[in-house]
């Protein structure tokens, strides 16, 4: 007898209320130039040679831990290796946030997972926008804490591009002091490393710093990112995290990608990016249909154009696929560029210029 079933009559009231995330690869497309998810545009190759899949992997694997805590130095008790950054997105709110009664806070506009986690697990979310030049509004952060136990901060920011001063980092570590973490999410410091703030964590205690092997490690297909923060906070993360987060196929990539030859080739990649965004950036400046290129430390350029609807179906419909931003707020007409091979930053440009 066949029942009456429904699944979403099952599901909890905040997950049938949900919309997933809308990924690169969910939004489709018949593209050949991906330019919509800050991937790295050409595959690095790796060996996987291990053959023992008969056995669990380790919870943390040592290779991969101790690698990264020597690149980023601090020390390997600080470091939590996960399934991409996103998952220690979700890690700190399971770990940190009581549902129905704490909150998540975040700056819009900015990156989309710190919403859709604190939505699945019903945690509520307090969105203070920035100012109109992409600064904190530390003035309305202050005054919207009670509850408040998680603050993330993307910086360089994804989509904007831009780096959060200094100085408003400091404030908000400041204003939260005892009881609430700040998450300071740099998966795009590798493009920018001087601004990274690894070595403030001495100095503040509820600081998390979130990192991926995603961006400038072209390792997005892999799904392996890190949390970095003060050794208490590591190990309430380690009672939350799944017993196995990383197969052993991931875990072998990962720690070959992070050690000296790994690391000196990331470092070419970003100095091939970083030329190639000057190059699309300066291109990009002098169309009439283009209002602003903003200045980005990162492998992506947000663009303004006069009609950002118009230029991204021309594009899409060409197989160039880009990220639109003009549902986020103050980004009407923005759309977001990953840089890619010169080849492919030319298409674009072809493209475009075709438009005006
Ligand atoms: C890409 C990205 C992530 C997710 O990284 P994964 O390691 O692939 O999960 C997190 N934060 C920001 C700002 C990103 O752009």
């Amino acid at each position: 007898m066949s029942q009456n079933f429904n699944a979403a009559n099952l599901a909890r009231e905040n997950v049938k209320e949900m919309t997933p995330y809308l990924s690169a690869r969910r939004l489709g497309g018949k593209g050949d130039v991906w330019l919509n998810a800050n991937e790295y545009p050409i595959a690095p190759e790796y060996q996987f040679n291990q053959q023992n899949l008969n056995r669990y992997p380790e919870c943390q694997p040592v290779d991969v831990i101790l690698n990264y805590a020597a690149y980023a130095d601090v020390a390997p008790e600080q470091v939590l290796v996960c399934r991409g950054a996103d998952e220690a997105i979700e890690l700190l709110i399971r770990t940190f946030c009581e549902p129905g009664k704490d909150a998540v806070m975040f700056c819009p506009p900015t990156y989309g997972m710190y919403s859709v986690s604190a939505e699945a697990f019903g945690v509520e979310q307090k969105k203070i926008a920035t100012l109109p030049n992409w600064s904190l509004n530390v003035d309305a952060i202050r005054e919207n804490l009670t509850n408040t136990k998680l603050v993330y901060i993307c910086s360089p920011n994804n989509p904007t591009g831009n780096i959060i001063d200094n100085q408003e980092l400091v404030d908000v570590l400041e204003l939260t002091a005892g009881r609430a973490l700040v998450v300071v999410d740099e998966a795009y410091i590798e493009f920018c490393p001087q601004y990274s703030v690894t070595s403030w964590l001495e100095k503040y205690p509820n600081l998390v710093i979130l990192r991926t092997l995603s961006k400038a490690f072209a390792l997005a297909g892999l799904r392996c990112g890190f949390a970095i923060a003060s050794a208490e906070i590591i190990e309430m993360l380690l009672k939350v995290i799944a017993p196995y987060p990383l197969s052993t196929p991931v875990a072998m990539i990962a720690a070959q990608a992070l050690n000296k030859e790994g690391i000196a080739e990331m470092q070419r990649r970003v100095a091939m990016v970083t030329e190639n965004r000057i190059a699309l950036s300066e291109a990009l400046k002098d169309f009439s249909i283009v209002e602003k290129v903003y200045p980005s430390e990162t492998n992506y350029i947000l663009v303004h154009f006069t009609d950002g609807n118009k230029v991204f179906k021309a594009l899409w419909d060409q197989g160039i696929i880009l990220r639109d931003q003009g549902k986020q707020p103050g980004l009407t007409n923005c759309l977001r560029i990953t840089i890619g091979t010169e080849t492919e930053n030319t298409r674009v440009i072809e493209a475009i210029a075709a438009l005006c």
